[in-house]
């Protein structure tokens, strides 16, 4: 297992080590919604996923 910490509010998400790019984790304390970004050993970058659109792109 890989731990990682939630943005958010900061507590623990653990993940499977085969865990891919583009997967999306759970943050099973707020329900945050994170997208893998890039794995390299045991260091896991992800992305918040943005679910509301605050910019229309007007
Ligand atoms: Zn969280």
């Amino acid at each position: 297992m890989i731990l990682t910490t939630c943005p958010d509010c900061l507590a623990e998400i653990e993940i499977y080590e085969d865990v891919m790019v583009g997967e999306i984790v759970e943050c099973s304390d707020c329900g945050l919604e994170l997208e893998v970004e890039k794995v390299e050993g045991n260091q896991v970058e992800m992305q918040r996923l943005s679910i509301e659109k605050e910019d229309w792109g007007e």
